[in-house]
């Protein structure tokens, strides 16, 4: 196993830089493979909140063809006396959900000491605020497990990259970058969709980049409209949030798309990933078993 040592980060010798593997690096999932030619949507409820809500969602996931339910079960919070997920329950609806529908699943691990609870999950999220958590990050490294990696709200792209570097150096090449907005001056969204650092990660390394419209945004009506966006900026997908009544959400609900309006996602598109020389990943029933 490569060990991280000191001035192995000298320009050239980073492990996750583009010259390293020209061809780009390609990351399974049961059923689904991200970095390839086609685009991936992986998408469900900011949070679990119950049997009922996680099985509405993962439906509607499943319903318009989409690969990867997501939602989160430890939840990182702003407010300590705000909704803080499930826990390891959590992960389990997450995980039967995904299974009766034959998606795989991507959830939030925010401490490595949890990981047992992550079992069967097929991509481990590492969170914003989490992205600098080193010890969280070599923890992981260590494991030949699909991970995403968010960016930090304020990180640069090289510190980003470097926090994947940990992921790497430890010997998980199985890294996926998740661009989420950052923090900026405008307050008219919840973050800034830096769509220049999806470009410039694509360019820069040979992991796929995929773009988190919804924590970019905090508004649902900003939500279609930036996911065509990066699916024209070269995006390899997109994680975003679904909510069956988002009324009713206890986190995020302002940013979660109907159900309806995933179809017209998925509906939209092909076209815009046509003139970029891409495709869309669509369930079919061999896919579906795969995942199961
Ligand atoms: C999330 O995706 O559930 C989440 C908390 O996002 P972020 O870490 O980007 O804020
Ligand atoms: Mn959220």
């Amino acid at each position: 196993m490569q060990q991280i040592q000191q001035g192995q980060f000298a320009a050239g010798q980073r492990l996750a830089l583009r010259e390293r593997r020209p061809q780009g690096t390609r990351v399974a999932l049961p059923g689904v493979e991200l970095g390839g030619r086609s685009f991936v949507v992986m998408a469900g409820p900011c949070a679990v909140e119950s049997a009922a809500q996680i099985e509405a969602a993962a439906a509607a996931v499943a319903r318009e063809g989409c690969a990867v339910l997501r939602g989160g079960a430890f939840k990182p919070r702003t407010s300590p006396y705000a909704f803080q997920g499930l826990g390891a329950p959590g992960v389990q609806l997450l995980l039967d959900a995904a299974r009766r529908h034959g998606l795989a699943a991507v959830t939030e691990v925010m401490d490595a000491a949890e990981l047992p609870a992550f079992d069967g999950v097929a991509l481990l999220q590492v969170g914003a605020r989490n992205m600098q958590n080193f010890t969280l990050l070599k923890a992981l490294s260590h494991l030949r497990r699909p991970v995403l990696l968010k960016r930090g709200p304020s990180a640069t792209v090289d510190e980003w990259l470097l926090a994947a570097e940990y992921l790497l150096a430890g010997g998980n090449d199985q890294v996926v970058l998740c661009e989420r907005g950052i923090r900026t001056f405008e307050t008219a969204t919840r973050n800034t969709l830096d769509l220049s650092a999806v470009v410039l990660a694509k360019q820069r390394t040979h992991l796929p980049v995929v773009v988190d419209p919804s924590h970019a945004t905090g508004r649902r009506e900003l939500v279609t409209p930036l996911s065509l966006a990066a699916a024209a900026a070269g995006a390899d997908g997109l994680l975003v949030e679904v909510h069956a009544s988002p009324d009713e959400a206890l986190c995020d609900g302002a940013q979660a798309l109907l159900p309806e309006d995933l179809a017209d996602l998925m509906a939209r598109l092909p076209a815009v990933l046509e003139a970029v020389g891409r495709d869309l990943w669509r369930a079919t029933p061999r896919r579906r078993a795969l995942a199961r």
